[in-house]
């Protein structure tokens, strides 16, 4: 029920039937003054969200204390006394992914901001690690480069110089497709049609 004045007058005024209650019998209309004030719709829009949110409360209760009970309601026919279950999931992975987003993009679990330049602590680290390949393989095209930058302290290497070499790394790219390495992820890139192409 909405929190609007209902009218005197008896005719519906979306299908004009005699209208016995506050909602019209043949259509469904609300029989209210159908002019709405801003206030009025700021009114409507808080008193919405707060509808929606006591029968989801109420459900999710049920869900979490009573389970079964819900689908048995649903099946029985009894279902606008709850919220229905595909808005609530909708409603749910919503919120979910408002926060997933929130904490995770920004430098918690994910790590994406790849043009941060490494500690000094990783850079040693690096240069090891670089120095035990390369007495194996010289010639290695990834480290090779690498080192030299490594080892020139005037340069500034960032996690990105570092993608190619990480060997647990999975670039997604926005298309959803999957790349093991920057190095891959660079050259489908290049070669697909120009539409396909992650815009950044
Ligand atoms: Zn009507």
């Amino acid at each position: 029920m909405s929190h609007i004045q209902e009218r005197k007058e008896k005719d519906c005024l979306n299908c004009g039937t005699i209208v016995q209650g506050r909602y019209c019998q043949n259509c469904g209309q609300e029989n209210v003054v159908p002019h709405e004030t801003f206030w009025h719709m700021v009114k409507h829009f808080v008193f919405d969200i707060l509808h929606f949110d006591s029968k989801f409360y109420d459900s999710m209760k049920l869900l979490l204390f009573k389970p079964g009970f819900l689908p048995k309601e649903y099946i029985k026919g009894r279902r606008a006394r709850y919220m229905n279950p595909v808005k609530k999931y909708v409603f749910t992975s919503a919120i979910f992914f408002i926060l997933f987003f929130s904490f995770f993009a920004e430098g918690g679990g994910l790590n994406l901001n790849v043009d941060e330049p490494i500690s000094q602590k990783d850079r040693v680290a690096n240069i090891k690690k670089a120095e035990k390949i390369l007495q194996e393989n010289p010639g290695d095209s990834l480290w090779a480069p690498l080192y030299q930058k490594l080892l020139d302290s005037s340069v500034v290497v960032t996690e990105k110089d570092l993608l190619p070499i990480s060997d647990n790394f999975t670039f997604i790219g926005l298309g959803g497709r999957r790349y093991a390495s920057l190095k891959e992820y660079d050259s489908v890139q290049k070669n697909l049609p120009g539409k396909e192409k992650d815009s950044w």
